[in-house]
């Protein structure tokens, strides 16, 4: 039974690093003149009502992207996520990864979006249906994204943000991951991971065993917003990257410097590194 629904958490903090980060990806994968494709592996709902119940429960989207719209001094790296940002919240909107992703994509580059969920399929075939760059699946993602890569056009990336609300889920993610490079080389990987508190954090060792299943790199970005708790909680997440393009990683260290200086309290802090050296550096 799946019970986790993004709204809740919509434009939050990890929200903010994840699409920061996918948006500097896609900025540097469409300045080439040649297709890509996009992979969502756990898509959502695609876009965001944040006048909704769900959105406005605990309003996370408060201390996240509207602190972040609020700051004066964004980064250069950060103005592409922003001005989509900022054209959906002026609506009450915040944009999933799907809305994001089709806001910056060209006309012939490719969307695939999965989502298991019923109702969240629903949702993302009525916001993103239409999109005739876009084929939405009703499906199990982790085993789609292997049945679907490498898909054509063969340069891309697969975005991977799972709810990790199933005990087996880091496991499932570290086996598809080691399954999905070896069966694309060249696809860039972009997986979100959440930090909780001590008694179940499990980011860590879901990091240890990427690496320890060599993959040509691995550069890891993490963001938390306060400290961590002995039992309850998430005080921030990650992003593990594969194939990160060339000084990719220079404009993410500098996007989570002003993240952490714009939407963190008192324990907060953030950290990026590569777990796995790439050859040409
Ligand atoms: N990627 C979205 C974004 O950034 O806007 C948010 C995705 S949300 C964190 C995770 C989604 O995965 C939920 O909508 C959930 O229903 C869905 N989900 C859970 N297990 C899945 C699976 N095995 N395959 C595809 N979707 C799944």
């Amino acid at each position: 039974m799946l019970s986790y629904k993004h709204a809740f958490h919509a434009g939050n903090h990890a929200d903010v690093l994840k699409h920061a980060c996918l948006a500097i990806l896609l900025n540097k994968l469409t300045q080439k003149n040649k297709p890509l494709s996009y992979i969502d592996t756990h898509a959502g709902s695609g876009l965001y009502n944040l006048n909704s119940d769900d959105a406005r429960k605990n309003a996370e989207f408060a201390d996240g992207i509207d602190r972040l719209l609020a700051a004066r001094d964004a980064l250069p790296a950060l103005q592409t996520y922003l001005s989509v940002v900022r054209s959906f919240r002026d609506q009450e909107q915040y944009p999933g990864s799907p809305a994001l992703a089709a806001q910056l994509l060209r006309p012939d580059d490719r969307l695939i979006l999965m989502e298991l969920h019923n109702n969240e399929f629903a949702n993302l075939k009525h916001h993103l249906g239409h999109d005739p760059r876009a084929a939405c699946h009703h499906r199990n993602g982790l085993e789609g994204v292997l049945a679907l890569c490498p898909p054509t056009p063969k340069r891309g990336l697969v975005l991977i943000d799972p709810p990790y609300e199933l005990n087996d889920e880091y496991v499932q993610i570290t086996t598809t991951v080691k399954q999905l490079h070896r069966k694309w080389p060249t696809g860039i990987i972009a997986i979100w991971y959440p930090l909780l508190a001590h008694a179940r954090n499990q980011a860590p060792h879901m990091l240890k065993h990427l690496v320890k299943d060599k993959p040509a790199n691995l550069f890891v970005a993490e963001l938390w917003v306060k400290a961590q708790d002995s039992e309850f909680g998430m005080h921030g997440s990650g992003m593990a990257f594969i194939n990160l393009p060339w000084q990719v990683d220079e404009q993410i260290r500098g996007v989570l410097a002003q993240l952490e200086k714009t939407l963190t309290g008192k324990g907060g802090g953030s950290r990026s590194e590569w777990l796995v050296a790439p050859s040409h550096r």
